[in-house]
């Protein structure tokens, strides 16, 4: 039996995170299920940074993670977390008013919002149709994310603070007596006073394992596709184009393109692939939208995004089962908002306060936790 004063079940980048600020307060265990940490949805994302994307609470949790990302701790990487990607929202003539109300909530997280015309939109992406684009904002704070070392660099830092993952460790059973988790696992049994429940898509399913009730969690499926852009052009500096209404985006990736039809499929969790229908749409609404003719497509994926009735992360202690702490329903934020999720977990955790900085910015607690869902 392994003791330990936090178990983080999840080694995807919420579990890696919450893991590595706990680190600093006790010794930390991570359960991974798969033999890999990354396998689900940390792992399948589209890698981006934009402080306009979610509700107001994800922004707020976006800047704060801001520093974190611009100056990450010493030996943390040894490659920068971020690269510019400045992100264009395009609008068609009937997506106009969408676009203006869009713009004046965008403003309130990134003040240095551009508003352009169909004729500048062109200019900074080339390849969108003139009779497609009527208008457009642009982002240039918006940011690319080398997730590969963000979550290395919470791995590594972790392993550093005297932590541990274990993986191949699927917890399968999760009792509480005199003050002490237990979780069995596939590779042993493991206690601890707090748990944190960090599995993503499959944090309802832990919490059954504890008799607790679920928060409703929803596992949706998105797709994405890579593909070659056209012979002969570097389409590496092309800033990323998002449908207002987020029907579809593409940016560059690695030399080739990555577009998705952002579909938001409801499914049971598990390691979704993708369908050939929702591979059919991204191709056939990034063509409507551009120039660009997708011949092949070199990679294909599908990944879990997981939201609560409200689409606001759940981060709290469990009102009813003691020590059981929840970092759920991430959505498609999980990535820009880890370094502030995860610190908000690590104060909520050991001094059951948000960090100063959080509190400054109006997050409240309350609109994190758990039991507001119930
Ligand atoms: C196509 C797509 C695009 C996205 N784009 C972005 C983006 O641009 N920016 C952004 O910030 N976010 C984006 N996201 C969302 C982001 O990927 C997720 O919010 C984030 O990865 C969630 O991390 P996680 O650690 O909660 O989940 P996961 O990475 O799924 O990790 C959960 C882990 O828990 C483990 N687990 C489950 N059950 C058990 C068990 N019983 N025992 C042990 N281990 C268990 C699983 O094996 C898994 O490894 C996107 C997602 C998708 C699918």
């Amino acid at each position: 039996m392994t003791k330990c004063d936090f178990l983080v079940i999840g080694a995807g980048m919420a579990g890696a995170s919450a893991a590595f600020e706990l680190a600093g307060a006790g010794r930390v265990v991570v359960l991974e299920r798969e033999e890999a940490p990354g396998y689900h949805s940390t792992g399948r994302s589209a890698a981006m940074f934009l402080a306009t994307y979610g509700n107001a609470i994800i922004r707020d949790l976006t800047v704060a993670s801001r520093s974190f990302f611009a100056d990450p701790p010493a030996g943390f990487s040894e490659s920068p977390l971020w690269a510019p990607r400045g992100t264009l929202t395009i609008a068609r003539a009937d997506q106009r008013h969408t676009l203006r109300e869009a713009v004046t909530q965008a403003r309130r997280h990134v003040p240095t919002i551009e508003e352009v015309d169909g004729a500048e939109a062109r200019r900074l992406m080339p390849v969108l149709r003139a009779d497609y684009v009527a208008a457009a904002t642009f982002d240039a704070e918006a940011r690319e994310l080398d997730v590969h070392a963000i979550h290395g660099g919470y791995l590594r830092g972790l392993m550093g603070r005297g932590g541990e993952v274990v993986t191949d460790a699927e917890v399968t059973a999760l009792s509480r007596n005199a003050g002490t988790w237990t979780a069995e696992t596939t590779a042993g049994v493991f206690t601890a006073p707090v748990v944190v429940n960090a599995a993503g898509a499959w944090c309802d399913e832990v919490a059954r394992l504890a008799n607790v009730a679920p928060v409703g969690l929803v596992a949706k499926r998105r797709t994405a596709i890579t593909f070659d852009g056209p012979d002969a052009v570097d389409v590496t500096k092309w800033p990323m184009v998002i449908d207002v209404d987020e029907e579809f985006y593409f940016r560059p990736e690695g030399g080739r393109l990555l577009a998705s039809p952002a579909d938001a499929t409801p499914v049971p969790p598990s390691d979704v692939q993708p369908e050939e229908l929702d591979v059919a749409v991204a191709v056939e609404r990034v063509e409507a939208a551009t120039e660009l003719s997708v011949r092949r497509i070199a990679h294909k994926w599908a990944g879990l995004r997981s939201f609560v009735a409200d689409d606001t992360p759940v981060i709290g202690m469990d009102e009813e089962a003691d020590g059981l702490f929840w970092l759920a329903g991430q959505g498609g934020y999980g990535i820009m908002t880890s370094p502030s999720m995860a610190r908000a977990a690590a104060g909520l955790i050991t001094e059951d306060t948000l960090p100063g900085d959080l509190d400054e910015r109006g997050l409240e607690a309350a609109d994190l936790a758990p039991g507001r869902l119930r």
